[in-house]
């Protein structure tokens, strides 16, 4: 099935306690892409400036996500996030951000992508979402991710798009401003009420819940000793849920399950390295073999 990805491609400047990585490959739906590539083709759609290098294009054709939605602004700068993490990784303070033509960004989507069926929209503003999802016709599926930033500044856009989306994947700390309720699953709750009938919400090291027909569903996360940068992970999450649901085309409880499985350990790999280099350094079968030890971290008789 069909998949499309957009929000950010950006350029990442981060600060954890073990480096610092100065204008690297980053963005929300850059890691969703690579992350959702594991699973199936995927067509990106987003806005960059003249700054950003050919080779990161070719890389991600590599990885079989198309390009071709990416619009390369004359002139225009890409999106500079400056991000810095405490020695324990639990707060990140964003020291800066410079949208560049990512604040400009109206979608114009390619003929092709139009028939997209399944959708993940990554963190953007709420008014570009919604002109990408006006522009899908035949949409089976619309997940929706986003930040503090949009349900602080653009509160009625998000909630408009919450009503046009299926699911909506976000942090404990973002369900709880969005909501205003402390319980996650009395949050989750909240969430599916204002539109979105899947929820997602993603705990970092303490896992993640899903709510789903009103079913809870939960997971820990993997117990990761590696970590070197967290800047991704939620996205990584969102898009190995997105690539494992529209390579198998259905949308069950139980499909939610093993897609919830998958972004568990998407993003588990993607924090052991700065950037997209893990993703870049491994393939399915090591996401597989990981899955088989977390089934094993949780079952017992
Ligand atoms: P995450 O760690 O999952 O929250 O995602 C981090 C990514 O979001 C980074 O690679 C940033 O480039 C990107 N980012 C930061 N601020 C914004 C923003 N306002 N809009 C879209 N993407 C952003």
């Amino acid at each position: 099935m069909s998949l499309l990805i957009t929000g950010s491609v950006a350029f990442d400047t981060i600060k954890t306690s073990r480096g610092v990585a100065e204008e690297v490959l980053g963005g929300s739906a850059t890691y969703c892409a690579y992350a959702a590539s594991f699973f199936t083709p995927v067509w990106l759609a987003s806005a960059v400036g003249e700054d950003m290098p050919a080779e990161n294009f070719e890389d991600m054709r590599q990885h079989h996500i198309d390009t071709t939605g990416i619009e390369v602004v004359k002139g225009g700068k890409t999106l500079h996030w400056v991000g810095r993490y405490s020695n324990d990784f639990q707060e990140r303070t964003t020291e800066s951000v410079d949208l560049n033509v990512f604040g400009d960004y109206d979608p114009t989507l390619p003929e092709e992508y139009r028939g997209a069926e399944y959708v993940f929209l990554a963190n953007g503003a709420p008014e570009a979402q919604k002109a990408v999802l006006e522009q899908l016709p035949n949409r089976k599926l619309a997940l929706l991710d986003t930040m503090n930033l949009w349900i602080t500044e653009s509160r009625p856009a998000l909630l408009e798009v919450m009503k046009m989306s299926d699911g909506m994947v976000l942090n404990d700390e973002e369900v709880r401003l969005l909501t205003e309720e402390p319980n996650l699953l009395a949050a989750a709750r909240k969430v599916a009420a204002m539109g979105p009938a899947i929820v997602v919400i993603k705990k970092g090291e303490h896992g993640a819940i899903l709510l789903a027909d009103g079913r809870p569903f939960v997971l820990p996360a993997w117990l990761t000793e590696t970590v070197i940068d967290p800047t991704g992970a939620g996205d990584c999450f969102g898009g190995a849920m997105m690539g494992y649901l529209a390579s198998v085309g259905e949308v069950t409880f139980e499909a939610l399950k093993t897609a919830v499985s998958y972004g568990t350990v998407v993003a588990s790999f993607c924090i052991e390295d700065f950037s997209l280099n893990r993703l870049k350094s491994i393939s399915l079968d090591d996401i597989e073999r990981r899955r088989t030890e977390v089934a094993s971290m949780v079952s017992w008789n």
